[in-house]
């Protein structure tokens, strides 16, 4: 669905004022970069300028919705506008060139013409470098608006050709705020938005029952893990292992784990800080009792540890084993 106007002001409201600011004193630049964390509003505001610099009859820096060219835009038919994505896992040198073309002919439409660049960073050398002389010698009337969630990644001659726009995440409490209002309910809300920063990643996650099954796995471990190390490494295989078993599942497993280790640290410092799992509140009170900060610190320290090593192909069974263990030292 689409957002109101308020509701993107509130999203970002520093990306909007500077947009509908540059359309209104017509100062707008020839290449936008809009960079900024997946669930930011990004691609959002794309469709809302693009419709912006296009549209008939604005009002008051909003685009109208009803004019032939909001119309045409929002049945996806503005000739005007070109957008590309990657074609398979990056943008090729094809995909500029036929962009580059397209722009170049002239006399099919008039007025300005967009172009929309998705996961610019996927562009390899010779994208790149083909789009870069076209950023160089800018054509009256053509904008370009560039996406990223990933800016490091674009060459820095890109970057250098365009206004960067930066995108903020929407923060913890606002996202948790929004889940719940949908129908989330507090406990999941504050979870899912530990692991993301997307509203509609958060959504797909808590609908995900396989996701609900791991949050389980992860709290009854942690449980487990204090008390009988033998009960652990059992769990570890009959339960742990099989859910967790591609590399990224893993890694989100220890995420989570590492966020309940936080939780009874915040439950022993007295923190009122929002916890990741609130539903689990009185069994962290007894363990934060049970616990040193110590301990605790060291436990978190463990998972830490395992955290980064995952990435290093080491032998997952036994890098669980090991962590196992190692909480219990605690
Ligand atoms: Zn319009």
């Amino acid at each position: 669905m689409q957002k109101t106007i308020d509701e993107f002001l509130e999203m970002q409201p520093v990306v909007m004022k500077r947009l509908q600011g540059a359309y209104s004193k017509d100062r707008l630049a020839h290449a936008y970069l809009f960079e900024g964390p997946a669930g930011s509003g990004k691609t959002e505001i794309t469709h809302f300028f693009v419709k912006l610099l296009l549209c008939e009859s604005p009002v008051e820096n909003v685009p109208c919705e009803t004019c032939r060219s909001c119309q045409l835009y929002n049945s996806g038919n503005h000739t005007n506008v070109l957008f590309i994505e990657p074609d398979g896992q990056n943008i090729k040198i094809d995909q500029i060139r036929e962009l580059i073309f397209k722009l170049n002919k002239t006399g099919l439409n008039t007025g300005r013409k967009i172009y929309v660049i998705e996961q610019a960073d996927r562009m390899n050398n010779s994208s790149a470098n083909a789009l870069l002389k076209f950023l160089e010698e800018p054509e009256f009337n053509v904008t370009a608006i560039l996406l990223t969630e990933r800016l490091n990644a674009l060459m820095s001659t890109i970057r250098s050709r365009c206004q960067l726009v930066s995108f903020r995440p929407l923060s913890r409490p606002k996202l948790m705020e929004k889940l719940i209002a949908d129908g989330m309910t507090g406990s999941m809300a504050a979870t899912v938005s530990m692991l993301t920063q997307s509203e509609e990643e958060a959504v797909l996650l808590a609908q995900d029952e396989q996701f609900a099954q791991a949050r389980k796995t992860v709290l009854k471990l942690v449980e487990v893990a204090g008390s009988n190390v033998h009960e652990a490494l059992l769990m570890l295989q009959a339960e742990w292992l099989p859910l967790f078993k591609e590399k990224e599942d893993a890694e989100r497993g220890l995420d989570m784990l590492l966020f309940a280790y936080r939780d009874i640290a915040s439950v022993k410092a007295g923190l009122e800080t929002a916890r990741t799992y609130p539903d689990m509140e009185e069994t962290w009170k007894q363990m934060a009792l049970q616990r040193s900060f110590t301990v605790l610190s060291k436990q978190l320290q463990a998972v830490l540890q395992a955290k980064q090593q995952l990435p290093r192909n080491m032998n997952r069974t036994l890098l669980m084993e090991q962590l196992m263990l190692n909480l219990q030292e605690g």
